[in-house]
């Protein structure tokens, strides 16, 4: 209460008690805050995670910032609902809340779904159940056996609480040798917290391996961190340079100082691997976070990241979300990777968000490439980022040797695509027992099928794209909405039998290919539609590793992060096949990805080759792989995004309007149109339809907002969805700013 009359006046008026009233983020898609009573006798506090009713529904909401006079004001507390329950956990710290609030008003997206990304459902706040575990009470049991024995020299050797079933393990005797050694009063049962998820990490389990440029690079890192603050570096290297080496030291220094640490990686789920690694360096595994998990290792895993109890996440992109008790460092490895964008609901960049989040939390992030974004390069000339090079692989790994195989002067073979160059050294690499990888990013038998007689090309009835062949599954389907059909003899237009033509390659046919070529040679396939899911692709990786494969046929899964020893040739097949979508990244994504799948060959001793089959040898971006000159590629790329002020030049936000039809989507994109302010420096493409003009049966309208870099292009958005009409019926607009898509 103020101390003012007025006030006191009015309080005389009202009930005599007061009723307390707090604004509440519910996960709904409304701009503000709700406001909820807090009954009497209940303690909440901003960042409290609550339980509140909405309509029929009860939903999981957090406390928000703000003052209570004024999320009420001209509301009747009394008839305010009151808030439900307050989770037994720790509530939102200030920095989460201040991060969710930028998140949302850099996106555009309600901040109760950016909340909701870091909140976890209610039986993650509900306290882990005890285990039943043993009590080692001494003395010896009436009769010895061999069995007893066992157990009583494993207890021994370590003083941990242990689980009846966990000592029968690890002695080797069944349980009932350790119920007989309960009822002999050697043990009694107590009730003991549940083990951690994660061991802790041990910053010193082994001595640092570093090495030659690895040092220069740690130091350098090593100072920011010991600096304080906020701080971004770009560990720029090539594949194999040693960079994860590098970083680990950057989060050893992290867990020294008793802070908590979050790697950001790309394919978390491919990367079994990885997780070995940080265990050789830490003595344990990191928590994982990424969609793949148990929904009850997530809530642990979170439960931990909250407590502290859990000192280093690794994890996909949404465990940026994660809300850390005392975070003290960001890795973002493959920086570059566009699967960082998330393009659903909340669209964000987690590389970006990852800035934000260590500026507002001040403590160091370091991003880390072979081939960083030309958003990152050009933050590290600005001085905003400090870059760290390290331009050669560790040890006695050379980067293999890279060739264009110009496709007009070696066609292959008719109904073939695989040149005659590129074939002959997949001969030798076998006659070698080496590895070969054929990269085409496309899955399926092939992109395109048509009739031979009357021309009919299978499209999806939902979406504006053709039905890709998948011969494994005897199957037509679309890669937009997943709908598929048996793949069909004859043709729906004219009848015509067996007169159906794939077009173009996937990496089914490939295989098909190859197998004809080398029909002794064990060969894989490799594509994230195997039958087996993530699961099976991480056993095909373990396989390939061990050298039980030849030649592996793969999509850009096997461009990521891992390490195939015996792999020495990597044959791309159509490297063209990035560079014509209308994507102004497309020449970087390009560079990028072949950058990264040539450099899976050769990263031990032996002498590797790249041999990259291109209709356009004289292509900037061929011409840089093969030199190995990536600044002058960067170099050219940065001044012509630059001279088109594209980004990180200039802004940009995507505006997808889509309805059941398309007048309707056409007139709402329109109708936006009209209502865009005018302002200098920003300027409205389109209404145009979008290269993917159906999907799932919606037709979607894209605008394209271009602002200059200083320019407030979310003031500017604002305002032109404010102004322009609402949204009815089946309308629904996507809001993407800095779009990394464009179809
Ligand atoms: P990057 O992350 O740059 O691709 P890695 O950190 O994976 O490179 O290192 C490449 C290879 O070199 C790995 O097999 C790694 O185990 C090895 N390696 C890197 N640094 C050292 C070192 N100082 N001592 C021994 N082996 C190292
Ligand atoms: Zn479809």
């Amino acid at each position: 209460m103020g101390t003012d009359s007025s006030d006191l006046f009015g309080s005389l008026l009202k009930a005599p008690a007061l009723t307390r009233v707090v604004p509440v983020l519910v996960p709904l898609p409304v701009p503000v805050p709700y406001s909820y009573a807090v009954p009497e006798g209940m303690h909440v506090e901003p960042g409290s995670v609550v339980q509140v009713p909405v309509g029929p529904r009860q939903v999981i909401g957090v406390v928000w910032d703000g003052d209570d006079e004024k999320s009420a004001a001209g509301v009747d507390p009394k008839k305010l609902r009151p808030i439900t329950l307050v989770f037994d956990c720790p509530p939102l710290s200030k920095e989460m809340r201040d991060f969710v609030e930028w998140v949302a008003s850099y996106t555009l997206s309600p901040p109760g779904l950016v909340a909701r990304m870091a909140i976890r459902a209610p039986a993650a706040l509900d306290p882990e159940p005890m285990v039943e575990g043993l009590r080692y009470l001494g003395g010896q049991p009436d009769r010895m056996t061999p069995a007893r024995a066992k157990v009583l020299d494993r207890v021994g050797e370590e003083d941990v609480p242990w689980t009846r079933s966990g000592l029968a393990h690890a002695a080797g005797v069944s349980l009932s040798v350790i119920d007989g050694l309960i009822g002999q009063g050697i043990f009694d049962t107590v009730f003991l917290p549940p083990p951690p998820v994660v061991a802790l990490p041990d910053p010193d389990y082994v001595a640092p391996r570093i090495e030659g440029p690895q040092k220069e690079a740690t130091e350098e890192i090593l100072g920011s961190i010991r600096a304080g603050g906020f701080s971004a570096s770009l560990i720029d290297g090539v594949t194999g340079s040693g960079k994860t080496e590098v970083y680990f030291e950057a989060i050893a220094e992290t867990l020294r100082r008793g802070k908590q640490v979050l790697i950001l990686l790309p394919e978390i789920a491919l990367t079994a691997s990885f997780l070995d690694r940080f265990h050789d360096r830490f003595g344990s595994k990191p928590g994982e976070w990424h969609s793949d998990l148990s929904p009850r290792i997530r809530e642990k895993v979170w439960r931990g990241v909250v407590t502290g109890e859990v000192k280093v996440v690794a994890g996909a992109r949404s465990a940026l979300f994660l809300p850390f008790e005392d975070l003290g460092l960001i890795i973002v490895d493959e920086e570059h990777d566009p699967a960082y964008k998330q393009e659903d609901r909340v669209f964000y960049n987690a590389r970006d968000m990852a800035v934000v989040r260590a500026r507002i939390g001040d403590f160091p992030i370091v991003l880390v490439s072979a081939t960083p974004s030309v958003e990152s390069q050009v933050n590290g000339l600005a001085g905003r980022y400090t870059t760290v090079h390290m331009p050669t692989r560790f040890g006695d790994a050379a980067l293999p040797d890279l060739h264009l195989v110009d496709m007009r002067r070696h066609p292959p073979q008719r109904g073939g695509f695989l040149s005659p160059i590129l074939l002959r050294g997949m001969a030798r690499t076998l006659e070698k027992k080496e590895q070969s990888l054929l990269f085409l990013n496309r899955r399926g038998y092939a992109p395109l099928t048509l009739c031979r007689v009357c021309g009919h090309r299978f499209q999806c009835p939902q979406c504006s794209s053709w039905l890709v062949e998948h011969r494994f599954k005897s199957q037509i389907q679309c890669h937009q909405c997943g709908y598929n059909e048996p793949t069909p003899e004859a043709c729906p237009e004219c009848g015509t039998l067996d007169h159906l033509v794939p077009c173009g390659p996937g990496v089914e046919r490939i295989a098909e290919e190859v197998e004809k070529h080398f029909p002794d040679a064990r060969t894989m396939v490799l594509s994230s539609d195997l039958l087996g899911g993530m699961k099976r692709v991480r056993l095909e990786l373990e396989a390939i590793a061990k050298g039980d494969v030849d030649i592996v046929i793969g999509t850009q899964l096997v461009a990521k992060g891992h390490n195939f020893p015996l792999m020495t040739l990597v044959g791309i097949v159509d490297a063209d096949l990035g560079l014509s979508n209308g994507d102004p990244r497309a020449a970087e994504r390009t560079f990028q990805l072949l950058s990264q799948v040539t450099g899976r060959a050769g990263r031990t001793g032996l002498k590797s080759h790249g041999l990259i089959q291109t209709f356009q040898p004289l292509h900037p971006v061929m011409q840089a792989i093969v030199s190995g000159d990536a600044t002058a590629f960067y170099d050219r790329e940065i001044s012509e995004r630059e001279k088109a002020l594209l980004p990180p030049f200039g802004r940009l936000a995507s505006l997808i309007v889509s309805a059941e039809t398309r007048v309707d989507a056409e007139g709402h994109a329109r109708g936006l149109r009209a209502a865009a302010p005018h302002v200098s420096g920003i300027s409205v493409l389109g209404p145009a339809e979008a290269p993917l003009a159906l999907v799932r049966g919606r037709h979607r309208f894209r605008l394209l907002v271009h602002g200059r870099r200083n320019s407030d292009m979310q003031g500017f958005l604002r305002t032109m969805i404010a102004n322009g009409p609402k949204a009815r019926g089946s309308v629904q607009i996507q809001l993407d700013v800095d779009p990394q898509s464009f179809l």
